[in-house]
């Protein structure tokens, strides 16, 4: 029912797409009282459902959760038959949901809108099908679903193939009888991993070509899961509410134990659960390290592997099908119904392309580098141009003309995954950015469209027109996407989530994968924060809270929140041998830092008694001599010895290549300013003397150490300058402590929350240093003469309280005409970037410091 072009209609909204989430879009901006026009390309309800009728398709997530919660009486009157549901009956239930809801009249099917442009003036968008029509609204939805452009087929010679044709994500309504046929199929994922098993049963000749083996786990499909349906049937709010705060939007227990330390009793046990239960959530907590540790992820590949090599019988072919070139669930995994046992009918035949690469389709087939195949049909089951290829399909031109697709010709910028700058009321429901396709789906849509139907309900209440997010916020969000994904196995793969799939698109890890829970906690803050980070006009009114939600490497933001769940006491609420011995213990149970080559201990006879040290040496090549790095540990002057920053020296060991000597300086109150320094400087002195006997090249020595360890070893280079020797190379300061000013801004902002509080730096100034001497350049390095000093290399982390103070000593060091490399630790705390094994994100900074380090020496 095309309208006529002249006269454009105007609703408040127009929303794309009918699937789950446009369905959903539509009832709640009806329940806000707005207008509503629904833009389906297709001819019914349903969205990848209505497509994807492939044989074999099915939700992979099971029923009981991949289904609307929003109204508890629509969830009563539909039954699921099964655990994982066909296509066909998902199809119908969101027909029954969308008659049930009274949606339809609102929807208009196989208008495809093709182009769409923001009149800024108006404040309207103007947005054109392919009918010609033109549609007036306000608020622009774009409900078009994540996996919904099919990707083109990328094969030389696809047009030419003469027999049947048939694509997965557009399977012919009348379907498709395969029946006495030479079938090939192309694809590996899940669309061809649940088709082939079905296409095998009515081909006479079935071959798959195969180019990166997929892992795949058996369904056991069956009826809903009991326990599921006891939970639901005995609380349903308290189960979705679990759902809604999980991390993959499906409610489980996520283990705490590590692949690594686990023994193989556990290992086996959790894993044969896991495969016997048949949900991806469950293979995928097998351990709680399996996404972020190799080691760990190998445990479980390797298991899956064992299993496909027990299923199929031809070992070559089973070979074939283990996956090799990936961690497990860094490509989507997929659920089977007997896809494995399917290699081992006779008329079925796997083709390695890492093995024999087509060459090209030919009219009767398919032509590889070593055989010529002659086909029937041909099944392209080949993918998607995921997340971004459905948004910037459609020409999408915002204030000032800026197309979408040019604006993220580099990769799609968001906030949220919601909104995106200079496309003003311009909405996209799991858009990259967001949990989407790494959650249950059904989950993820309820929170977006909730979220969006409370901020137009919002803006409608304030009186106000238009919403953007700031440069500022989509950047900051954006950072914490990569953030998040970069602690991870995921970029490592050559998967969709990284755009990998579609030659020509850029790597970027495409959706949020800190968790359902994280992302709707973000977005739930941003909304209480008066829409933090959006811009939002209306007669008279431009307000804006501009900011950054999450600033904050994820996994220090992990670390705060078990620590603050560990509900241990503050530092300097206890004696100084009771905050020694809870050190300990952290220390205990600390991951040993990367192996070196050699770790042996000694005593360093200073004019106050023996200093105890430990030295490391790398391992490996070249033999001989290296330079050498006395370090000092953290723990402000008061706590702290060698075994609580083994991990850290082991680390900077192994990466600068030189040999590290860790020294025990005397602590306070025991032995109060300057002692500290002055051992510090003794050491020194020391390890210069003794180079050739530690294993070191004589004059190539430098100093570094972490918070009051960095203290004394800035404090031991200007004492050596004064002394004129001996020669140090270089100064790596972590978070140093070089001065006893504490109203820096860093300490206002950052003093509680951190785990070094200004009450904690207080505590450590007392214990160590009389007032009176805290301003001695021997306690507060900043105030001394920093001429002539030893280049420097200094970290400061964002949320630490020394921040500020190491970014003046940087800056005082380059005015002094020292050269001075500034480190800075983003979303790091003053202890985070040393937590070596526990805090992944600290490593790329670790690695900066360990380059530092090595260019404080001349080259071998
Ligand atoms: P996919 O996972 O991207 O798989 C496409 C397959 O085609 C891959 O094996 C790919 O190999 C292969 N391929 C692509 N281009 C090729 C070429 N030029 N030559 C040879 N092989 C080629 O796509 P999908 O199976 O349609 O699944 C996409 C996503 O949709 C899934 O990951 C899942 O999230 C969702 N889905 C879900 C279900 C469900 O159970 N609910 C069912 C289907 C799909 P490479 O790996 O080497 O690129």
């Amino acid at each position: 029912m095309n309208k006529p072009a002249s006269v454009p209609e105007q609703f408040d909204a127009v929303v794309v797409g009918a699937g789950f989430s446009g369905l959903y879009m539509l009832y709640r901006l009806r329940q806000l009282g707005l207008s509503v026009r629904v833009l389906e390309s297709a001819g019914d309800v349903g969205g990848t459902w209505y497509w994807n009728r492939y044989p074999g398709a099915r939700c992979d997530i099971p029923t009981t959760d991949y289904t609307y919660s929003f109204d508890p009486e629509l969830e009563k009157e539909w039954t699921w038959s099964e655990k994982y549901a066909t296509q066909p009956e998902i199809l119908e239930y969101l027909r029954f949901a969308a008659d049930r809801l009274g949606l339809r009249p609102d929807i208009e099917f196989s208008a495809t809108v093709t182009s769409s442009r923001w009149d800024e003036p108006e404040k309207r968008w103007t947005i054109t099908t392919d009918g010609g029509q033109e549609i007036r609204c306000r608020y622009y939805i774009m409900a078009t679903g994540c996996l919904s452009m099919p990707k083109s087929p990328d094969i030389e010679g696809a047009g030419r193939f003469a027999g049947q044709v048939y694509f997965t994500s557009r399977w012919p309504h009348e379907g498709a009888d395969f029946t006495g046929q030479r079938v090939a199929v192309i694809g590996t994922g899940s669309s061809g991993i649940q088709s082939i098993p079905l296409i095998a049963r009515q081909a006479s000749q079935l071959t798959v070509f195969q180019r990166t083996p997929n892992f795949s786990i058996p369904a056991h499909n069956g009826p809903a899961p009991a326990d599921r349906l006891d939970r639901l049937a005995e609380d349903r709010d308290e189960y979705r509410d679990a759902a809604r705060w999980s991390r993959g939007g499906v409610p489980i227990d996520p283990t705490d134990i590590l692949g690594g330390t686990a023994s193989e009793a556990v290992r086996r046990e959790r894993f044969e659960a896991a495969w016997a239960q048949g949900e991806l959530f469950g293979i995928l907590n097998v351990f709680a390290d399996q996404g972020v540790n190799p080691a760990s992820n190998d445990i479980v590949a390797e298991m899956i592997r064992e299993k496909i090599r027990s299923i199929v019988t031809d070992p070559e072919t089973a070979e074939a099908l283990c996956p090799k070139d990936h961690y497990f669930g860094t490509k989507r995994p997929c659920l089977d119904t007997g896809y494995f046992e399917t290699y081992n009918l006779p008329h079925v035949q796997l083709v390695d392309l890492r093995k024999q690469p087509i060459v090209s389709i030919t009219e009767e087939g398919i032509e590889t580098a070593d055989e010529s195949f002659g086909f029937d049909a041909i099944v392209y089951a080949t993918g998607f141009d995921a997340m971004t290829g459905a948004l910037v399909g459609v020409d999408v031109a915002g204030r000032d003309g800026l197309s979408l697709k040019e604006k993220w010709v580099a990769g799609p910028s968001t906030y949220l995954g919601l909104m995106t700058t200079g496309f003003p009321n311009f909405f996209m429901l799991t858009g990259p950015g967001s949990p989407s396709v790494l959650s249950n789906m059904t989950v993820s849509i309820e929170q977006h469209v909730d979220w969006v139907a409370g901020c137009l309900e919002n803006m409608r209440d304030e009186g106000l027109e238009t919403i953007e997010p700031t440069a500022l916020a989509e950047s900051g969000w954006n950072q914490h996407v990569q953030d998040c994904a970069a602690i991870t196995l995921h970029p490592t793969a050559n998967s969709w989530y990284m755009g990998a799939n579609v030659p020509g698109k850029p790597r970027f890890f495409l959706p949020y994968i800190g968790g359902v829970n994280a992302y709707r906690q973000a977005c739930d803050e941003v909304a209480s924060q008066g829409y933090l980070g959006f811009r939002l006009t209306g007669p008279g009114q431009d307000q804006c809270r501009d900011g950054i939600i999450r600033r904050m490497q994820p996994d220090v933001a992990m670390v705060l929140e078990f620590m603050a769940a560990a509900g241990l006491p503050p530092l300097e609420t206890l004696s100084a041998a009771d905050a020694r011995a809870l050190l300990a213990a952290t220390a205990e149970a600390s991951p040993p830092g990367p192996e070196v080559g050699e770790v042996t201990d000694g005593l360093i006879p200073v004019p106050s008694g023996d200093l105890p040290y430990r030295l490391y040496r790398p391992a490996g090549p070249p033999e001989g001599p290296r330079p050498l790095v006395v370090y000092f540990h953290g723990g402000g002057w008061v706590l702290g010895n060698l075994d609580s920053d083994d991990p850290l020296c082991r680390d900077l060991c192994a990466r600068s290549g030189a040999v590290v000597v860790s020294v025990n300086y005397r602590h306070a109150p025991e032995v109060r300013f300057p002692a500290a320094a002055l051992d510090a400087f003794a050491a020194v002195q020391w390890a210069d003397a003794n180079a050739i006997e530690l294993g070191a090249i004589p004059g190539q020595l430098a100093v570094a150490g972490w918070s009051a360890g960095a203290n004394v070893a800035a404090v031991a280079c200007q004492l050596a300058r004064d002394a004129e020797g001996p020669h140090i190379s270089g100064q790596l300061l972590i978070c140093p402590v070089v001065d006893s000013d504490m109203t820096r801004p860093s300490y206002t902002e950052n003093g509680a929350g951190y785990i070094l509080t200004t009450a904690l730096m207080r505590w450590f100034w007392d214990y160590y240093a009389d007032p009176a001497d805290r301003g001695d350049p021997r306690a507060a390095p900043l105030r001394g003469n920093l001429e002539g000093l030893p280049e420097a290399c200094i970290v400061t982390a964002d949320f630490d309280p020394l921040r500020d103070e190491g970014i003046a000593y940087a800056r005082a060091l380059e005015a002094a005409g020292v050269p001075a490399r500034l480190v800075r630790a983003r979303g790091h705390t003053h202890t985070s970037v040393t937590m070596v094994g526990v805090v992944i994100s600290g490593a790329p900074v670790r690695a900066e410091i360990g380059e530092a380090l090595g260019d404080f020496f001349p080259a071998p």
